[in-house]
């Protein structure tokens, strides 16, 4: 009760499986008493490119542009774009980061992996030798929740995508871990395009299950062994 939820969403379709669960996130956080703010990525029609139009004014060099360079001086002059801003609030002021989308490519959709190249940026994030549990955005958690197309068995360690915890890597540690943000167990609904109706029922039902207790959860120990032992 009382704390702040960001759900960063990736799909078009409010009517997908996606936009299933984060009706049902919206709704079940909303009932604990969690203050629940969305940024539906597609809706908002967010720019995922990382270009110079994210710094507002004069470069730090104009002879030469580079974006990490530009968007760490932006940001310590207050001069990142108007998109950026709005964004970094809504960060800063979650104690919950809950990511949904769809799995493309062994990884997220270019929008959402542009929300991450644009927002996490260097002095607001991490900064030099603050990284990983000395990163920025430390008492923070993160949820990755995502779908797939493929089954349970695919993405296990002997099937043939690998184990599904190799597609989380980049995300949940290079990413969040990197900016110290803790991380909670995924939530994963597998293919669920393939299931019957009656599992689908049920995937969105332990996802409510899952939400009534989160605030109880410890966070995963998020390092190379949780990965790849
Ligand atoms: P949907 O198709 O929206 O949902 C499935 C079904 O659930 C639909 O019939 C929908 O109507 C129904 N539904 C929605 N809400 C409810 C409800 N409340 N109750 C009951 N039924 C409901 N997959 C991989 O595994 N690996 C990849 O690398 C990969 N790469 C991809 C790359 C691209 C570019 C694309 C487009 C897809 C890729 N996929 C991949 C597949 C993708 O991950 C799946 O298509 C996606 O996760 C399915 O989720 P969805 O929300 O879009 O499903
Ligand atoms: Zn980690």
């Amino acid at each position: 009760p009382g704390k702040k939820v960001l759900i960063v969403y990736a799909h078009q379709e409010p009517k997908s499986f996606n936009g299933s669960l984060l009706k049902i996130a919206v709704e079940e956080l909303t009932k604990q008493g969690c203050s629940v703010t969305v940024s539906d990525l597609y809706a908002m029609q967010f720019e995922p490119r990382a270009t110079r139009n994210d710094i507002a004014g004069p470069l730090h060099n104009s002879e030469e542009f580079n974006y990490g360079v530009e968007t760490w001086e932006a940001y310590k002059r207050g001069g990142l774009s108007k998109d950026l801003v709005e964004e970094q609030k809504k960060v800063q002021e979650a104690d919950l980061l809950i990511f949904q989308f769809p799995l493309f490519w062994f990884s997220m959709p270019a929008i959402l992996k542009g929300w991450m190249d644009r927002v996490l940026v260097q002095g607001f994030a991490y900064d030099l030798s603050k990284s990983y549990d000395g990163g920025l955005l430390q008492d923070k958690l993160s949820l990755f929740s995502l779908t797939t197309g493929g089954t349970k068995e695919m993405y296990s360690k002997g099937g043939i995508s690998g184990d599904i915890r190799y597609v989380l890597w980049p995300m949940q540690h290079g990413i969040m871990h990197f900016c110290g943000v803790r991380v909670l167990e995924p939530h994963i609904c597998y293919a669920p395009e393939n299931v019957s109706a009656e599992k689908r029922k049920e995937m969105l039902t332990a996802w409510t299950q899952r939400l009534k207790t989160l605030w109880k959860e410890e966070p995963i120990n998020c390092s190379p062994e949780w990965y790849f032992k």
